[in-house]
């Protein structure tokens, strides 16, 4: 997918709305249109990469973890636990192809992750 048609793309210049929880220099954490847990949120690089096969730069991978780190600590989960996932491909069940980090949290999760 191209960085022009990319829906991240659009939310982070603000073509496109959604609700932000967290923002910094290099990275942008929203909630999640169709949320799985009662806390879903993503957190996504504000420079377009489609997916970690294509990061050059792994330090984003740190930047994802550490917004996504101090939110989950902000609603009150760091404690109770979470999960955070980073779909890769289409069989790893990437379906926006714009690098995103999921945290789901906020109720009991199963131990499977597929
Ligand atoms: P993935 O399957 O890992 O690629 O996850 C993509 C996620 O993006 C899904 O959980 C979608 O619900 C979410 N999503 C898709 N479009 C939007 C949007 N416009 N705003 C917020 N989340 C979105
Ligand atoms: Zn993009």
């Amino acid at each position: 997918m191209s960085k022009t048609s990319c829906v991240f793309c659009k939310i982070i210049n603000g073509e496109l709305p959604s609700k932000k929880v967290y923002e910094d220099e290099n990275v942008l954490g929203i909630e999640d249109i169709s949320p799985i847990t009662p806390i879903h949120y993503l957190f996504l690089p504000k420079k377009h990469v489609q997916s970690l096969n294509d990061l050059e730069d792994m330090k984003i991978v740190s930047q994802l973890h550490k917004a996504l780190v101090e939110v989950a600590h902000r609603e009150g989960i760091s404690e109770r636990g979470y999960r955070s996932v980073i779909n890769t491909g289409e069989e790893g069940g990437q379906t926006v192809f714009h690098l995103h980090l999921h945290l789901l949290g906020g109720k009991q999760l199963s131990g499977r992750i597929n």
